[in-house]
Formats: C-alpha cells, structure tokens, sequence
C-alpha cells in the first residue's frame, strides 16, 4: 500500500494561536469561509502595506521591500513540513545588514495597546517576528535580496504599526528572542506528525470556552476528518 503523506505547511504569522488541534488544520490547508466584512479588512491592510512602505521611505529609510505579489520568500524544512513564509520588508542598515520589520494595519485600540507593548496581540506578533528573524539566518539572504543586503540583523527587528483612523505609524523596535524559537519549532514538529486528529487532542478539549468562538468549530467536529479525505 502506497502512504499518502500531505503536505503540510505553516506560517509564522499562526503558530502564535491557542490551539493546537487548530495548527493541525491550518497545516493541512483547512480553511473556514471568512465573512464578507471581515475579508474587506484584510483587503484594506494588504493594501495600505505599501502605503505604509512608501510613507517610511519618503521619511528617509532605505528598504528592500519586493513586489507584493509574490507568494513565498522561503520554505524550510521542520520535521514532516515546511515553515512558510513571506516577508513585510528589510530595512537596509549602514552596514549592508537587512533589519525586519512587519507592517500591522490595526484599530485604534490595538493602536494604542501595540505603543504601550500591552496585550496578547503582542506576545503574537513577537511569537511571529523572532521566527521570521530565525527563518531568514537559515537563508542566503544575499541571493533573496539579490545583493540589496548581504546579512540579516540577529540583534533586532521591529513592527510598523498604522492606525487606520489616524493614518499615522509607530516604529517599535526588539531584541530578538532566540528563547522563543525552541517552542515553536517543537510545536511544528508535533503537528506535522499527526495523522490523526482524535488521538492528538481528546474531544474534551472542545469544551473549552475558547471553542465558542472558533471559526474552526464545525470541521473541528469532524471527528474522522482525515481518514475520510483519505489523509
Ligand atoms: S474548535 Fe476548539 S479544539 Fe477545535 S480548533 Fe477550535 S479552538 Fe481548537
């Protein structure tokens, strides 16, 4: 009998969520549909990331900040998948070395909370940012950007962040955190590896108040989702 192996794949910008019956999904392509309203904010932030770009180097930063239509900058393998990724843009220091930095498109609120470095927002986009700083040293980040920088920035990296209601930005800037990397890839290389959803997480698991209000709710439920795909 020939083993069918999908592939599965994850990005940065979710192995920050709760769940870990949720990254099993999302690595296998799962999706939900996203409401209307919700998807038009999502269109709007893709949108105003290179507004935000031009905005920083009208003020004087010199960026490496490729065409933002292509898919991918990296995959790397972990395990029985890949971390995926595309990147916001480097900005190219004095000495040639690229700095990440990760352009978020918020509420006022979130504003106002990413400035005082409040709130679980930003344990998850740190989660995200350090893991993209981590993914590029495994890279020739010379060829990526061919030539534009010849070495990742392994001391920093930092966030834009716009207000939608103000059109202002924020720089916040970070030490990158080599100790929040172990985790993540221990956590990819345990959902890679699941072939079987109900005997990764007990169905209890669904009873948490969590649940209520995730999108993933119904094919969660599913309870033989993967012998059914034939996965
Ligand atoms: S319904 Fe609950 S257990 Fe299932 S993916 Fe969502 S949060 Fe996780």
């Amino acid at each position: 009998m020939i083993e069918f192996k999908p592939y599965r794949k994850l990005s940065p910008s979710i192995l920050g969520v709760d769940c870990k019956r949720k990254l099993v999904l999302l690595s296998l392509g799962r999706s939900t549909p996203v409401a209307e309203k919700l998807q038009r904010i999502f269109d709007v932030g893709t949108k105003l990331e290179s507004v935000v770009v031009d905005w920083l180097v009208k003020d004087g930063w010199d960026v490496w900040y490729p065409a933002s239509d292509r898919n991918v900058d990296f995959e790397l393998q972990i395990g029985n998948g890949y971390l995926r990724g595309k990147i916001d843009f480097l900005k190219i220091m004095n000495d040639d070395v690229g700095r990440l930095y990760d352009v978020k498109v918020v509420n006022l609120n979130n504003f106002e909370k990413l400035e005082q470095h409040d709130g679980g927002l930003l344990f998850h986009y740190l989660i995200q940012g350090n893991l993209y700083v981590w993914a590029l040293q495994q890279l020739d980040i010379n060829q990526l950007t061919k030539g534009k920088c010849i070495a990742i920035d392994k001391k920093k990296w930092g966030l834009v962040v716009m207000s939608r209601e103000k059109c202002e930005y924020k720089v916040l800037e970070f030490e990158y955190d080599e100790s929040l990397i172990q985790n993540q890839l221990d956590t990819m290389e345990e959902v890679f590896q699941v072939n079987d959803i109900d005997s990764f997480l007990e169905i209890d698991e669904r009873e948490q108040s969590k649940c209520k209000w995730c999108p993933f709710e119904s094919i969660c439920l599913e309870t033989e989702f993967l012998r059914k795909e034939g996965k």
